[in-house]
């Protein structure tokens, strides 16, 4: 008899620097879907190692709950694995698969790209020094309060990877940071290490980090950790630049949209629609209308998104302004619409079962 092979999990690994945007809900529904089609649990990580804005992680989480993802829980917070991290680091340093960096941001934007190498990848400054060298560059960073970042030496040039909708991406491997000059474990380090914790096999994400990945199996195989499949989906840019979506762009976030009259169910609507999907209400009606064979044949394009800045006129809606709107219907005014600035749109259904 065949072995069969228990199918892992999928994940959403959000960094909390602040309310994820309908580009980001959108990745965490397709990576919702993407697991569920594949029959896999589904997984969320905060991937708190920086770039933390306070209370941002718990209304990241409220919103998610919002729009009906559902995952195994404990969510993991990133921040709590430093020592797991740290053991890996010394390995690798253990094996001399790591080399100290000393070159600042503006070193490796003014280098020259080394050759064969896709740009944005380091251009290898610090690669090949010898030890008198590394003694030198050490001493004048001590100077100025400063340490080293240390970057991955990987045995192989290149790597391949499965990406769900790319294929095989077979690319150099890049010389990435794995710890911070400031002693913090790096995201490309602590995303493998933690993936493989969590019992991550398929890692849904923006199509920016399809460069990363090559280079993220690579370390995998280097720690003994098993390959993950890839889905690299496509980011949302703002219509009117064409730069990647931002809070600056307009109503982009749930709260904001609220704001606006919207629902949960209309913004799942609108995700809908990016995905080629009608009238759906719910992520359960998203997810019966996109099996596996409709979430691979997806676009690869960009989703355009043009945020919305009228008040959404919705028939089953009542927009509470203020108290003064409420008493004018010959009602009590709802109390949490007053204590809550995060929003004063609510259903009337909603509201007749608050009063
Ligand atoms: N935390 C990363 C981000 O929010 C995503 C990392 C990943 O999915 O691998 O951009």
């Amino acid at each position: 008899m065949s072995e069969v092979k228990a199918l892992g999990a999928g994940r959403f690994a959000p960094s909390p620097s602040g309310d994820l945007h309908v580009g980001n809900l959108r990745t965490a529904v397709l990576a919702w879907l993407w697991a569920k089609a594949t029959a896999r649990r589904f997984k969320l990580r905060i991937e708190d190692l920086d770039r933390v804005r306070s209370g941002a992680a718990d209304s990241q989480i409220a919103d998610l709950t919002a729009l009906g993802l559902m995952w195994d829980a404990p969510v993991m917070y990133q921040s709590t694995r430093l020592d797991v991290h740290r053991r890996a680091i010394d390995y690798l340093v253990e094996q001399g698969l790591v080399f100290e960096c000393y070159c600042s941001r503006r070193d490796i934007r003014e280098a020259a790209s080394a050759p064969h190498r896709p740009p944005g990848h380091y251009p290898g400054t610090c690669l090949n020094l010898s030890d008198a060298e590394r003694g030198r560059r050490r001493a004048a960073l001590a100077e100025s309060g400063r340490r080293p970042a240390l970057r991955l030496r990987a045995p192989m040039d290149e790597w391949t990877i499965h990406d769900e909708l790319y294929g095989e991406v077979r690319a150099p491997v890049d010389h990435f940071v794995i710890q911070r000059s400031d002693g913090t474990p790096a995201y490309n380090l602590a995303v493998v290490l933690d993936d493989a914790a969590q019992g991550v096999d398929q890692v849904t994400r923006g199509d920016d980090l399809l460069s990363q990945a090559p280079a993220q199996g690579a370390l995998a195989d280097m720690l003994g950790i098993d390959q993950v499949n890839f889905v690299h989906v496509p980011l949302a840019l703002a219509a009117g630049t064409g730069q990647r979506l931002a809070k600056r762009d307009g109503a982009v976030t749930l709260s904001d949209l609220r704001k606006l009259g919207w629902t949960v169910s209309d913004v799942i609507e609108w995700i809908g629609e990016s995905l080629g999907v009608r009238g759906a209400r719910s992520i359960n009606d998203l997810s019966d209308a996109l099996d596996l064979s409709a979430l691979r044949a997806l676009p690869r394009d960009p989703w355009m998104v043009t945020p919305p800045s009228q008040i959404k006129q919705n028939p089953d809606r009542w927009i509470a302004p203020s108290g003064a709107a409420a008493r004018s219907k010959g009602l009590e005014p709802p109390t949490f619409c007053l204590v809550s600035n995060s929003s004063n749109v609510i259903s009337l259904d909603d509201y007749r079962r608050a009063i």
